[in-house]
């Protein structure tokens, strides 16, 4: 059996479609994991469930002196307030007293934040990231999120809404309509959904034959992409290539902010691994300023998969411990 290293945490995972909870060891072994689905009819409900379910879950592992803190990763959440603030992926209005609510029924430090800072600290603390002071966490998932961490710090900013890097606007993207309302950024080009629009787009103008022409238009996602590069397909090749040559360049800009040691990949898109990470480095080798070229490492999360998010939640407590 592992060892376990204490003290233990509680992270748990608020997604739009389920909610994951674990309890964690120091060095980020999952002792025992669980789930509910996320849409309980009132915000209180969903509180209530989850203090139950963790409770039980903390006394059959006989750990009730040895948890030091509950930390939660949401879409849209406020690390300085504890909120959630406009989550648009959540059935209930916001604003949300996350925090707060769930400090109440556990009665244990309770921390909040996005799921790209919590994913920036998972890094930090057990993946990738283990003992670098300044990196760039890029989140690629239904959207794209950024959490940073410089000089040893995760960034907030004023209102706890630094590193919105997902909505920083490109060139590249400049013909893109994103859910914010605006043309043109990162997300509408290296989220699934931009995997996806530059998959049709290349699927219209061009006429390589490639898998992906039998695959049913609302069939067709950026897995399937992915694992059509893999097995060689020409086309969705080029996807991949083209994304990881905006991603590079934006990494490029990026870079000039916060002299990063390293950009790491996360979340479901960053799977595609050297897929997207050569053409990403090799773009950034060719944007980047000459003070930054090749002095910054291009990774791919280093937190397993599935478990990704909540490692990332079950890191928060650390930061204040
Ligand atoms: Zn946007």
């Amino acid at each position: 059996m592992t060892p376990l290293y204490p003290p233990f945490t509680i992270g748990v995972d608020l997604g739009g479609t389920n909610t994951v909870f674990a309890i964690v060891d120091s060095v980020g072994h999952i002792l025992v994991r669980d789930s509910f689905p996320t849409a309980t009819a009132t915000i209180e409900e969903w509180a209530d469930t989850l203090a139950l379910k963790v409770t039980s879950m903390i006394k059959n592992a006989q750990l009730e002196d040895q948890i030091i803190g509950i930390g939660i990763g949401a879409p849209c959440a406020n690390a300085i307030t504890g909120s959630i603030e406009a989550a648009t992926d959540l059935p209930w209005p916001s604003p949300i007293p996350l925090g707060t609510m769930v400090q109440a029924r556990l009665k244990l430090p309770t921390t909040v934040t996005n799921d790209a800072n919590a994913a920036a600290i998972g890094e930090m603390m057990y993946g990738a990231a283990a003992g670098m002071k300044n990196f760039i966490v890029l989140t690629l998932g239904t959207g794209v999120g950024a959490g940073i961490v410089c000089d040893g710090h995760l960034l907030s900013g004023t209102r706890g809404f630094a590193g919105e890097l997902g909505h920083v606007t490109f060139p590249f993207a400049a013909d893109r309509p994103c859910g914010c309302g605006r043309t043109g950024c990162l997300q509408t080009v290296a989220s699934a959904k931009g995997i996806l629009t530059t998959t049709r787009h290349l699927l219209n103008v061009s006429s390589e034959p490639s898998t992906l022409r039998n695959i049913p238009d609302d069939r067709l996602t950026a897995k399937l992409v992915c694992e059509a590069a893999r097995q060689g397909d020409k086309l969705a090749k080029e996807v991949y290539d083209y994304t990881g040559h905006c991603l590079g360049k934006a990494a490029a800009e990026f870079a000039a902010f916060t002299d990063p040691e390293a950009i790491i990949l996360f979340g479901g898109v960053a799977n595609a691994g050297d897929l997207l990470l050569i053409p990403m480095m090799e773009s950034f080798r060719e944007n980047a300023l000459h003070l930054y070229r090749d002095r910054v490492r291009f990774l791919i999360s280093g937190l397993n998969g599935a478990d990704a998010a909540v490692l990332g939640a079950a890191s928060l407590p650390h930061l204040h411990s």
